[in-house]
């Protein structure tokens, strides 16, 4: 019986066909299936910890009888929007506070899911704090994201209609895994920058914890924590406005860079 070395010329089209429809299936999905966490961002918010009643962590020393995290972190906020906002005339930038006030975690969070942004656009949630520890010797700046794992609601009736467009082309398992995926590389981009910025701070990395601001504001977030101002070395810095000044343009260069990103 003879057998043909080559397939038949039908087989042949069949391959090229269906082959050329999965190539123009992907040209599609990377043309229109894009939602909320591929969108070129438009908003920043940026979150000054604590204030108010709540002065977060209290630390005391012979050259300062007490030092609040709630005030060391909205003055690196304030910094934060008046660097970008230089660098970024168009970018909104909206503070959960302005001044020594307690916005509560549900006021900080639902101001970012509830503001509504511009069309095919996206957001970034950038929460700063400092840390605290009894052991006086913990020194150095950590980043943190959302638990992996978790998944949470992004769209629900408390999402303004103006918005509901933004989410329509992934289900909510997408969602969170681009969630989870843009903060993670939003958190990146904002320790890289301190380590290049500040070479000598102690780098304790990028972790994920269980944190409500990051779980409840339904964006790309992160929490970072600039220093503790349990550690008389680091607290120095802290209430030095030019390290201040340093530690908040690491921070934006990092929001910049995670915003140049979005835009490819
Ligand atoms: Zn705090």
């Amino acid at each position: 019986m003879f057998i043909s070395a080559h397939p038949p010329i039908k087989n042949i089209i069949n391959k090229k066909l269906i082959i050329f429809l999965v190539l123009l299936s992907f040209v599609y999905m990377k043309l229109y299936s894009t939602s909320f966490f591929d969108y070129p961002i438009s908003t920043v918010f940026i979150d000054a910890g604590h204030g108010g009643v709540d002065s977060g962590a209290v630390s005391s020393f012979s050259f300062n009888p007490l030092i609040e995290e709630k005030d060391i972190v909205l003055d690196i906020s304030l910094k934060v929007e008046e660097y970008l906002s230089k660098q970024m005339p168009e970018l909104k930038i909206i503070q959960t506070r302005y001044d020594d006030s307690f916005p509560s975690l549900q006021e900080r969070s639902e101001l970012a899911y509830k503001t509504i942004l511009d069309d095919k656009s996206s957001s970034l949630f950038v929460s700063i704090h400092a840390n605290s520890s009894l052991s006086s010797s913990a020194k150095g700046v950590e980043v943190f994201t959302k638990l992996e794992n978790k998944i949470i609601n992004l769209v629900d009736e408390d999402t303004p209609i103006d918005n509901i467009d933004l989410f329509v082309n992934d289900n909510l398992i997408t969602l969170n895994k681009k969630q989870y995926s843009t903060s993670l590389s939003l958190s990146d981009n904002i320790l890289e920058s301190i380590k290049k910025n500040i070479p000598h701070v102690v780098n304790r990395g990028i972790k994920s914890d269980d944190l409500y601001v990051l779980n409840v504001c339904r964006t790309t977030a992160t929490l970072v924590e600039v220093g503790f101002i349990s550690n008389e070395d680091e607290v120095k810095l802290l209430l030095d406005n030019v390290y201040r000044d340093k530690i908040a343009k690491a921070i934006s260069d990092g929001i910049i860079k995670t915003i140049n990103n979005r835009k490819r």
